[in-house]
């Protein structure tokens, strides 16, 4: 697949800092966007999931803290308070769109043990055919190692696998991979798409992503990797107005795309 034209079953990833603004809070605007193009990309016949972060970013701007707490247990309880109101306002955006979302709180541990990784995939079949959009986080509360090494890049790959989709699509605040750093060198292109992932791509990424997401261009690397590896085309574009990913599926060159094997 070098295009998502014809992609069915899609995996969207949206990242902390392209659904809060630098006050911590929601951006309001870009979360009703989004909800407004996937609910009209099921409405289409497709089969939309949302790899959403944001639970601790939103966490934080709700408890009035001045910035994300560097203790494992604030952050998980940042988590536990952000998680409701992201679920809350996307509940709230999607029904006005007609749609039903249900929540999935993954750890590594059940994705790893054979038993529960199984009745995950069950559970996802029943949301597709009841048709409704499953909504996924990391289960931050819980999960020590997940909120010190995990991050959603590699979560909406690993589910993006799970569920055989057709193409991952990771909405960043960065328009893609480019040839050089593109804050430091005003000669950098965007890279429209890319065939193999080796080393010398991965020396086009810089590890930092924003004060208030997690990943940077290499966990989508790896994401890209593992998911193109596992025959799912993959596309990093920006998140800023959701209504490109229009232009995405009607078979438009956005951001870059990472062809499978
Ligand atoms: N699961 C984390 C959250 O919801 C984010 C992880 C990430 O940004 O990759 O805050």
């Amino acid at each position: 697949m070098s295009t998502l034209k014809e992609a069915k079953r899609i995996v969207f990833k949206v990242g902390t800092s392209t659904l809060t603004y630098d006050t911590g809070k929601a951006n309001i605007r870009r979360m009703s966007k989004l909800a407004e193009v996937l609910s009209d990309l099921q409405n289409s016949g497709r089969e939309v999931v949302l790899v959403t972060s944001g639970a601790i970013g939103i966490g934080v701007g709700k408890l009035g803290l001045k910035s994300k707490p560097s203790d494992t247990p604030g952050r998980q309880a940042a988590a536990c308070v952000g998680q409701c109101e992201l679920m809350f306002i996307y509940d709230k955006l999607f029904s006005e769109f007609g749609h039903t979302v249900g929540q999935l709180l993954i750890t590594k541990s059940d994705v790893d043990d054979p038993e529960r990784c199984s009745n995950l995939i069950n559970t996802f079949e029943k949301l597709f055919e009841f048709g409704a959009i499953p909504i996924v986080n990391e289960n931050d509360s819980v999960a020590v190692d997940e909120i010190v090494f995990g991050d959603n890049d590699n979560l909406s790959a690993t589910v993006a696998k799970l569920i055989k989709a057709d193409a991952l699509v990771i909405l960043s605040d960065i328009d893609g991979l480019f040839s050089a750093n593109p804050l430091e060198d005003a000669s950098a292109t965007l890279i429209p798409c890319v065939d193999e992932i080796d080393d010398e791509i991965f020396s086009l990424a810089s590890g930092a992503g924003t004060n208030r997401g997690t990943g940077g261009m290499i966990t989508k690397l790896q994401a890209a990797k593992t998911a193109t590896e596992a025959g799912i085309t993959t596309v990093v574009m920006n998140g800023y107005d959701p209504t490109d990913i229009y232009k995405l599926i009607d078979g438009h060159s956005v951001g870059t795309l990472f062809r499978c094997k």
